[in-house]
């Protein structure tokens, strides 16, 4: 897996953990391929998407997976309140709460997971990014919908899972413009050449940057720069033909 800051649990690796959020005493989970039970994309969601073999696993995680929340993603910058008592939390990409111990959850299999967590409230947030979510400022939105809730940018960490990195991510023409509307005088720093008509788009840069846009401390924002189609043997990858989804998970304590 090379250098990063993530932890890995069981041979092979079943979940990885984001070793700032471990030390601030955040359950969390990122599964990979070898945690059996996380529903795929031809799967529908509402519906559990958690069966057996995933929520024994991330028990050992320290996520009770009876109070999930989880979302229809639909690569939007909308937020909801989890319900309390988890479950569906409506046709969002932004999931915040403030009940202990209630884990969100955000399905990706290239997409950027985010985790944002206040400690002094404590509040937290999860947000599915990936180039639509950046071009409508999800992680904006995202560090905005904890406001009402108490949390203050200043005092957020966040975390990225592992998601599709700029040296895989090739895009073409429909991306770019979507971003040099969105971003004119700053996407082409996220954009390396490419093949013609193309470049490799770095989502973790354009998204740290919005954090930090936002007022988040860019010395509290771990990215473990894990690429999920660079690693087929870890992680799934819709880029590389997966049909699999990687879940991220976080609770308050
Ligand atoms: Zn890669």
């Amino acid at each position: 897996m090379g250098d990063t800051s993530l932890l890995s649990h069981g041979q092979p690796p079943a979940y990885l953990t984001f070793a700032s959020l471990t030390a601030l005493g955040l359950p969390n989970a990122t599964t990979t391929r070898h945690c059996p039970g996380v529903a795929s994309f031809d799967e529908p969601i509402p519906g559990s998407p958690f069966r057996g073999d995933a929520i024994r696993m991330l028990t050992a995680a320290g996520l009770d997976l009876a109070r999930v929340s989880y979302a229809k993603q639909v690569h939007g910058a909308e937020a909801a309140q989890a319900p309390a008592g988890g479950g569906f939390a409506g046709t969002v990409d932004i999931l915040v709460t403030v009940e202990p111990r209630a884990p969100l959850a955000i399905f990706t299999a290239d997409c950027l997971a985010i985790i944002l967590y206040d400690p002094e409230v404590p509040a937290l947030g999860a947000a599915h990014v990936g180039w639509r979510g950046t071009v409508r400022g999800a992680v904006r939105a995202a560090v905005a919908a904890l406001g009402p809730l108490g949390a203050r940018p200043e005092r957020l960490h966040a975390a990225i899972a592992p998601s599709i990195g700029p040296c895989c991510y090739e895009v073409d023409e429909p991306v770019t413009r979507e971003l040099a509307r969105a971003y004119p005088d700053r996407w082409k720093a996220w954009a390396t050449p490419g093949r013609p008509g193309r470049v490799m788009l770095d989502l973790w840069s354009a998204n740290e940057a919005l954090l930090r846009g936002a007022g988040v401390d860019p010395a509290r924002v771990e990215n473990p720069r894990l690429c999920t189609a660079c690693h087929p043997e870890l992680l799934y990858s819709y880029r590389r033909g997966s049909r699999g989804r990687l879940v991220t998970l976080a609770a308050l304590p």
